[in-house]
């Protein structure tokens, strides 16, 4: 089974999904703008025993950052752990999006990605 690995910028925090991913998303949406600082975020869905993480996080409304380098990193709960897939050490990963979300917040020089479900707000 494949393994993907990643770090936050620093290295205190390390990240690891096994096997196949659920499903991986595109979001545009505001918190995703403002947390990530970007335009959108990049993630990836596994079911909770697929992910391990090593090392001290810190939490904000359920999402898990590094406190030393401030790297966000992945939301968790018994089911389920989403991922940021820009801190994988693959660059490019092997993934690409199946959906994405809140397209009426997507910028306008950016396109539908290819064969991705498309949700004007969240997933229904
Ligand atoms: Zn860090
Ligand atoms: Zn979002």
């Amino acid at each position: 089974m494949t393994t993907l690995i990643g770090s936050c910028k620093c290295g205190k925090v390390r990240v690891a999904v096994r096997g196949r991913p659920a499903r991986i998303g595109l979001c545009h949406c505001t918190d995703c703008r403002q947390e990530s600082g970007s335009a959108f975020t990049f993630f990836g869905v596994w079911p909770a025993s697929q992910f391990e993480s090593k090392g001290d996080t810190k939490e904000f409304e359920g999402r898990q950052f590094c406190p030393s380098c401030g790297s966000r990193l992945f939301s968790a709960d018994e089911s389920e752990a989403e991922i940021k897939l820009g801190v994988l050490n693959e660059a490019p990963t092997p993934l690409t999006p199946t959906y994405e979300l809140w397209t009426k917040r997507r910028e306008s020089w950016l396109q539908p990605v290819e064969g991705a479900v498309q949700f004007l707000e969240d997933r229904t």
